[in-house]
């Protein structure tokens, strides 16, 4: 293929949508290279946005920079696929015990905490265990990650602007004007790869494998998340995803028995009704070792970069990071230290 773009990107999870996405808001042409055979991370998460680490009853990374703004966010790329991804269905925490409740009486009155919890007797839904009552989470939801990922692909193709190929690095040149991929010739290049990155060298991943289960309650509708250990996602006609598992030593995507037990004793901590399993599935986070995502550049004349380790919250963290990222691409600004490659590195 003989072709002229600014930039190419590897990888179109999360991470690849979202840089390629704001490139392209910025005015400029991209071509991405995807084959999805490599990790279905972004495929196969619950997808959900949430400002707290309920558990352990803290905030999440820059909680307040980046949840109150996700859903306008979000209604950007929309537009742009014009499709509709994000529900605005708040998680609902179950409160597991009266110390708990307590130290939530108290967090709910803080200013830290204000904007983004608020105290509820649990809705009265019978299968439904919350004796101590839950807390709803403001600004939390959920992103149907496949049809934003699906209705993006789309939009490129229209475009030729999408290779549905494995990237063989081997195939890149690097020259004084930019890159040269089998002919398509690019002012840089941007690694958006997920755990499977060529640049294991360079980058600490610390990848986290997660599984889920599909299930089905007849009748059973919820306008909220409930979450406690694990959350239980509606998507309609009483399928639920219940999730997610964390394991680092097992690295494979297969299903395991043992990921199966652990969601299904979380889960029945809280839910006592009658299910139907209709499906188990699972992928691997590229988590780094601090939980923060990692940007920068590559090489000393900008032409390559990384974008990675979303870990278990890309969906929050993509739109924020991959806009600090586009800049700092095409003006030179800053990526924050706590981000930047850099840190990453290997010494
Ligand atoms: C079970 C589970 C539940 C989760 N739940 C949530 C959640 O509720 N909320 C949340 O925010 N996050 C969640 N996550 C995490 C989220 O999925 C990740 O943060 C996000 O998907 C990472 O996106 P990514 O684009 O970096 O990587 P990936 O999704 O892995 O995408 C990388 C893409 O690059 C491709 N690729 C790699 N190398 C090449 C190559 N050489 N050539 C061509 N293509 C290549 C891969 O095949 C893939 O398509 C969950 C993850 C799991 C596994």
């Amino acid at each position: 293929m003989s072709k002229t773009v600014d930039y190419i990107i590897v990888g179109q999870g999360l991470a690849g949508t979202w840089i390629g996405f704001q490139l392209i808001k910025k005015g400029y042409s991209i071509m991405v290279v995807n084959h999805s055979s490599l990790s279905n991370s972004s495929w196969v998460a619950g997808g959900l946005y949430n400002p707290l680490l309920a558990k352990r009853q803290k905030l999440s990374y820059l909680a307040h920079e980046i949840y109150p703004h996700i859903e306008s966010v979000y209604e950007e790329i929309e537009t742009y696929i014009n499709h509709s991804v994000l529900k605005a269905e708040p998680i609902q925490y179950i409160i597991e015990s009266i110390e708990e409740l307590n130290t939530w009486s108290v967090l709910c009155e803080t200013e830290a905490y204000k904007p983004f919890v608020k105290m509820i007797d649990f809705v009265d839904i019978p299968s439904i265990d919350a004796p101590y009552g839950g807390v709803q989470i403001q600004h939390s939801g959920w992103v149907n990650i496949p049809e934003l990922l699906q209705a993006f692909r789309v939009k490129l193709m229209a475009e030729t602007a999408y290779l549905d190929e494995v990237f063989m690095q081997e195939d890149l040149l690097m020259n004084a004007e930019g890159v040269n991929y089998k002919g398509i010739k690019a002012k840089g290049i941007v690694y958006a790869q997920g755990t499977p990155t060529f640049h294991q060298d360079i980058i600490r991943l610390k990848p986290a494998k997660g599984e889920i289960l599909r299930v089905n309650i007849p009748q059973l509708e919820l306008p909220f998340i409930p979450q406690q250990g694990v959350f239980m996602l509606p998507l309609g006609d009483g399928n639920f995803k219940i999730g997610s598992t964390f394991e680092w030593k097992d690295l494979s995507d297969s299903t395991t028995e043992e990921g199966k037990e652990q969601l299904l004793k979380k889960w029945q901590n809280y839910y006592k009704g009658v299910f139907t399993i209709t499906g188990q599935e699972a992928g691997v986070r590229p988590s780094s070792n601090d939980r923060r995502p990692i940007l920068g550049a590559l090489d000393q004349d900008n032409k390559s970069f990384v974008f990675n380790g979303l870990g278990s919250k890309g969906v929050a963290l993509a739109p924020y990071f991959s806009l600090q990222l586009a800049n700092f691409i095409t003006e030179g600004t800053a990526v924050d230290k706590e981000v930047n490659l850099k840190r990453f590195k290997w010494m």
